[in-house]
This record gives structure tokens, sequence and C-alpha cells, in this order.
């Protein structure tokens, strides 16, 4: 998650141990195996079922190591609860909808979701089942309780091709970003897969691998980039987008994709890690801090138009929540409020959707694919 929670000031310092476990079990299966890629490491970082940092931490929130979009304000979870309905009607408000999200977190998002489905179009509300996909069996506890007045219309997959089919929509907010990614870097070879391995005092460290990329898969007219330019390339995030686009091909619907990244494939190390609020070095904490990279839209983009989904998109995330009507839905919220209330859900609104450091309207991009074709708002329609 790139945006790390404020600090909060009676914190205390914590002791920083010299190797986290995880750290310790990766540096033996680097002495027994050799080293690593940088996707089985970022795997091992996030899931592994002993210390992997979904599995054992409760990271999102204003006391978690980073905060989300949905947790800064119920206004986002609703702005996505009104484009849903706006892509339902766009389809022709077909009924039933199977309604997924994948990556739910602690289900903030699909609360506030489904309190505006349910305002703005009982006939979806009644109708629909909730599906949510899920590989941490602790979050899925979590949002057994958030979601807790819907149970009775939920219920959780490992993993997407689980969901049973129908017309669906999906939407998944910072998934991506948690799905591992490759990284090769550039060498007087070409490019070679970057590896975790051991430097001599038993550390880990970056190592260059045997595997070489596919140089069809480089960017466009660039020449030759300067030795140890990073190119990132995340075969598994293909994976995903194109499951869900076939899903929404055979059986209609649309998916709605939002996270951190850009719109053009290029190159650069974006891997980073946040710890204790803060930005730390990826190979420092294995399993003690959250580990994530920049989404390369332009790539999903093009999987989806292969597998012959419509693409709408992509906007920024301020673009996309402002063009939905976040502003004036605030206005509705502050309404009656205390001063301190209404400063805090302008300032709310200002950090979702604004533009400059420590914000995510600039940052953020969304995207939507749906089948049949249909435009959707805010999009801007293709010619
Ligand atoms: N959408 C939430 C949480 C984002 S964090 C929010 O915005 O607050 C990433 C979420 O994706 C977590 O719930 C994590 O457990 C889940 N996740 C990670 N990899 C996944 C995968 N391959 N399939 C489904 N969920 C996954």
């Amino acid at each position: 998650m790139t945006t790390p929670a404020d600090p909060s000031p009676d914190a205390p310092t914590p002791a920083v141990p010299a190797m986290t476990p995880l750290a310790g079990r990766i540096a033996n299966l680097i002495r027994a195996h050799g080293p690593i890629s940088v996707t089985d490491y970022f795997a091992l970082c996030l899931a592994d079922p002993d210390y992997g940092y979904y599995q054992t931490r409760e990271p999102f929130g204003a006391h978690g190591d980073f905060i989300t979009a949905p947790e800064i304000s119920q206004l986002f979870g609703e702005m996505i609860g009104v484009f849903m309905v706006h892509a339902w009607q766009q389809h022709g408000a077909p009924t039933p909808v199977k309604l997924v999200e994948i990556g739910p977190g602690r289900g903030t998002m699909m609360a506030d979701m489904l309190r505006v489905i349910a305002k703005l179009a009982p006939p979806l509300f009644e109708t629909l089942e909730v599906h949510l996909v899920e590989t941490s069996e602790r979050l899925r506890g979590v949002q057994r309780v958030t979601l807790e007045t819907y149970s009775t219309k939920i219920s959780w997959h490992g993993s997407f091709d689980q969901v049973p089919e129908g017309f669906t929509l999906i939407a998944a907010n910072e998934l991506f970003d948690a799905i591992p990614i490759r990284q090769f870097v550039q060498t007087k070879t070409g490019f070679r897969e970057r590896m975790v391995g051991l430097d001599a005092d038993d550390a880990l460290t970056f190592t260059i691998g045997i595997a070489t990329l596919d140089p069809s898969l480089l960017p466009g007219e660039t020449g030759r980039v300067p030795d140890g330019t990073i190119f990132e390339y995340a075969p598994a995030r293909q994976a995903v987008m194109q499951t869900l686009s076939e899903r929404l091909r055979t059986h209609g619907g649309t998916a709605v994709v939002i996270d951190y990244g850009h719109m053009v494939t290029s190159f650069g190390d974006t891997l980073q890690a946040i710890r204790n609020h803060d930005f730390d070095a990826a190979l420092a904490h294995p399993g003690e801090a959250d580990l994530t990279s920049h989404v390369d839209f332009e790539d999903l983009a093009r999987i989806a138009r292969d597998t012959g989904v419509h693409l709408n998109g992509g906007l920024r995330q301020g673009e996309f929540l402002y063009g939905l009507g976040i502003a004036e839905r605030a206005t509705v919220l502050a309404k009656d409020r205390e001063p301190p209330e209404q400063r805090l859900i302008a300032s709310a609104v200002d950090r979702l959707a604004g533009e400059g450091a420590g914000k995510m309207g600039e940052l953020f991009k969304v995207i939507a694919v749906s089948s049949p074709a249909i435009h959707l708002m805010p999009f801007r329609p293709v010619e």
C-alpha cells in the first residue's frame, strides 16, 4: 500500500530484530537451494502460512501500517457503490447479480457499497449475492464481523474461479499491487531475472539470476537502457485479469480495478515495503513489512482487450471520484454536522481525490472492463 498511516504519537519505538523469523527461513531456503526469485520472495513475505504479513498482521486503518481508501472515509466505498448501480443499469438491470470483491481487506468498502446499493437500487440489492475472494483466513474473520448485517447474502472463496458463474459485478481495490511481480535487470548480456540471495554476512541481498526476458515484452522504442535498469513483469497479475475478463466475456458484467500505478508500461524498480508507518528497504524485514509494487495498467488493459472485453478508462482516482459526485455527496454528509466533523470530511475528500504528496487522486488509477461493451460514466467514451 502506498500510503503509510499517520504515525501514532504514543507508539513505542519497536526493538528492531537482527533478522525476522521469515528472513531466517528464507536464508535457510537459499542456503539449501540457491537464490530465490523476487516473485517467490514477494509471495513468501505476504502469504507464508506462519509468518506472512497478511496472515499475521492487522495492517489496515489508522492504527495499521498503511491506510487504504475505504478506511479513510465511507465516501470511497459509497462512490464505488454508485458506480456499480450505474454499471448494472447500463447492462440493462439484469437479475440475479453476483457482486464480487477480490481482496476485501477489512470488508469496509463492501459494507459502504451495500448500504448505497440498498438505497439506490432495491431490486438489485434484494437479488444480489455477495462473493468475497480472500486468501487470508484471518482477514476473512474480520470481514465476517464487518459485514455481519449482510451475512445471509455472503460467501467466501479462496480464488476467483471458485465464484459461481452468472452475471457479475466485480470490484478490486489495492488487490493487484499485492500480487507478486517478477523483476528483470539489464546486464551486459541483456535482461536477467533479479533474485534474492545471501551476501558474505549471510544477509539477504539482490543478485542476478539466469532466466532471461523475452525482449518483445519491453516497452516500445526506447533503445538499449543502461545496465542496472529494472523492468517489472507480472504474469500472476495478468492471470487474475485474464480469469476475470474471461468470466465477464462468457457471463456478462463489469469489473472495476483501482490501484496505484502507471497508465503506460515503463522501466523502474517500484518494489516497496512499508513497516511501522514508514517506508522500509524491501529486504529488511520480510513478513513484518507490507510488500507491494506499482501496477502496470497498460498491461492489464491489454490483457482485458485481448480477452475480448470492452475497456473503459483509465482515469486517475481523483477524476473518477469527482466525476461520480464525491464532492456533492460530501456536502450532503457534512450538512448539520459540527465544524470539526465537516473539516474531517473535507480533508478525507482531499486525501482521496486531491493531487500531490500523500494524496491518492493522482497516483491511483481506475479502469473498468465490461462485456457486452457498455460506456460507463465518468470514463470518456471511446471514439
Ligand atoms: N481492498 C482492501 C484491502 C487491500 S489489501 C482495501 O482497500 O482496504 C489486499 C487484499 O487482497 C487483502 O485482503 C489480501 O489478503 C488480499 N489478497 C492478496 N492476494 C490475493 C489474491 N491472490 N486473491 C485474493 N485476495 C488476495
